[in-house]
């Protein structure tokens, strides 16, 4: 079984659920169709023979995993799981502590929030490097391993040490920084080196790309060797992450690193079926009964700092300050998805969602109306979709996102017969792909305002024109179109087909 894969990809979560029937443990399909996880196994349907590298949890340093090789067959075929052994203290230091308090903050340019003493780095090495071994005794010799997301930043470099041909690809679903902000790292040069072991570094929009050119140049002397302008679609004059350029080839210590920047789509057929079966119309009907007249605004993430839920709400309770007009008209729906217990970085942030929630509630709401719902604990994708449906509007505000699929899946979901505004932070990935959102810079309460009062006074043939053009983004650049992107990307890596410089596109009108 060993040996044998093309394709290894290095995520830290298993690809499956895990349910105890019976005394059993039975290896399940994940039951939401959503989210990166489908979409990384369907990449599987391309090979032979593909691995998977997740972690789970043991009782004591050194045990053996339970069932430690997973073989899985379901619709995306035949694949393996090899599962490293952590016990929850590991996991507590490479996961929750040290990629939480140390590198988070700083992939997300909050300096204040950054904490290097935190971090235990020897740990956050030793669990990189295990996860290197695991994907170098399922790799084949000529396969591809596939690293994902900044826990991981590490294991290019131990891979590289186990497998010197290796073909290496990373992908970064966060943000990259600018170099003034990733130098805070006392383990930069570590990080960087391992990032140029690869043959391949993705990330999300050219911005990113860029700011990791300048973080390899200016510490590490690495050398940009091809630059492709970014199409105008991709890069509106004049936002906040537009770059004109975006560099897609490196070279460093001898060897070429190609860049690329790439922005994940999400899976509107997926989402325009789920709302075209009965269930949705029930949902639907539902939620517009309930919601009688009332115009309803839905803005939905996770607790954590760099989400902007806290400028949403603020921006809410400004609203309904000088709108008197609107009371017992609107509705807020927040979606503030609560992190695991133990994440102890996210704890304030939630008192505070909670606490804001709770002050507006108790200054505007009435015997009949209240002026928002807060949820703490997830909705279910396919709900989430009807009361996106059923949104007039959609209020995305991050301090800094990678990319921020909601809002896309908000744009799928409401769709042009009946189109909403996407109000839309400028520090999100998706901005520049979409500049007929209303956008905002969130640090500043009179953008946000007057983004909000903008999207309220729309006309709707104007909502009916920018929505089209998001619905054409959104469609087009879908995760399909994403798949066969990174997919023709690591053609040319394995050096099957000629390598096409990666001229970053989109369709935003
Ligand atoms: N989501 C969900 N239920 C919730 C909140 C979020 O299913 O209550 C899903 C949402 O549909 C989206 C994902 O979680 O697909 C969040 O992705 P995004 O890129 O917006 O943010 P991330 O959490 O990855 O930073």
């Amino acid at each position: 079984m060993s040996n044998q894969s093309d394709l290894v990809i290095v995520y830290h979560r298993q690809p499956f659920e895990e349910v105890v029937v019976d005394g059993e443990t039975l290896y399940q399909e994940n039951k939401s169709p959503n989210g990166i996880v489908p979409t990384l196994k369907s990449f599987f349907q391309t090979v032979d023979h593909g691995s998977w590298i997740a972690w789970k949890h043991v009782e004591n340093d050194g045990d053996e995993v339970p069932d430690r090789h997973v073989t899985m067959n379901d619709r995306h075929g035949e694949y393996d799981v090899l599962r490293i052994g952590l016990t929850e203290d590991q996991v507590k230091s490479f996961y929750h502590v040290t990629s939480k308090a140390s590198l988070w903050p700083v992939l997300h340019s909050f300096a204040p929030h950054f904490d290097a003493e935190a971090a235990d780095w020897d740990t956050f090495r030793e669990v990189n490097r295990r996860f290197a071994e695991a994907a170098c005794e399922e790799a084949s010799d000529d396969a591809l391993i596939w690293v994902h997301d900044y826990n991981l930043w590490l294991t290019p470099t131990y891979i590289r040490e186990i497998k010197p041909d290796a073909k290496i690809a990373f992908f970064h679903h966060t943000p990259f920084p600018s170099a003034d902000l990733f130098s805070l790292l006392p383990w930069r040069d570590e990080i960087v080196d391992s990032l140029l072991a690869c043959d391949i570094v993705g990330f999300h929009i050219p911005r990113y790309a860029e700011n990791f050119v300048q973080v390899a140049r200016t510490l590490r002397g690495a050398e940009v060797t091809e630059r492709v302008p970014v199409e105008a679609g991709l890069s509106p004059l004049g936002a906040a992450l537009s770059e004109p350029e975006v560099t897609t080839r490196l070279e460093y210590r001898g060897r070429t690193v190609r860049l690329d920047a790439w922005p994940i789509g999400t899976n509107p057929s997926l989402i325009r079926k789920v709302l075209s079966e009965p269930e949705a119309d029930e949902r639907l009907a539902q939620i517009e009964g309930e919601l009688g007249e009332q115009q309803l605004i839905v803005s939905v993430g996770r607790v954590d700092y760099t989400k902007g839920t806290t400028e949403t709400l603020l921006a809410y309770e400004r609203l309904l300050e000088r709108r008197p007009d609107l009371h017992g008209k609107i509705k807020l729906m927040v979606t503030s998805v609560a992190a695991a217990t133990g994440m102890t970085v996210y704890e304030e942030t939630q008192e505070e969602i909670e606490q804001l929630a709770g002050r507006i509630h108790g200054r505007f709401a009435t015997l009949a109306w209240g002026p928002l719902m807060l949820f703490t604990t997830p909705v279910p994708f396919e709900e989430l979709l009807s009361y996106y449906r059923a949104a007039d509007f959609c209020w995305i505000t991050p301090l800094r996102d990678g990319l921020n699929l909601v809002a896309k899946e908000y744009v799928a979901a409401r769709g042009v017969d009946d189109p909403g505004v996407l109000v839309l932070s400028e520090f999100t990935g998706c901005s520049v792909e979409m500049p007929d959102a209303v956008t905002a810079n969130p640090y500043s309460h009179e953008s946000l305002d007057a983004a909000i009062d903008r999207s309220l006074a729309m006309s709707p043939s104007e909502r009916a024109d920018r929505m089209a053009r998001m619905c054409a983004v959104v469609d087009r650049y879908d995760i399909e179109h994403w798949a066969e992107h990174i997919l023709g990307q690591f053609d040319a890596v394995r050096g099957t087909t000629a390598a096409t410089p990666a001229v970053a596109t989109a369709a935003a009108g």
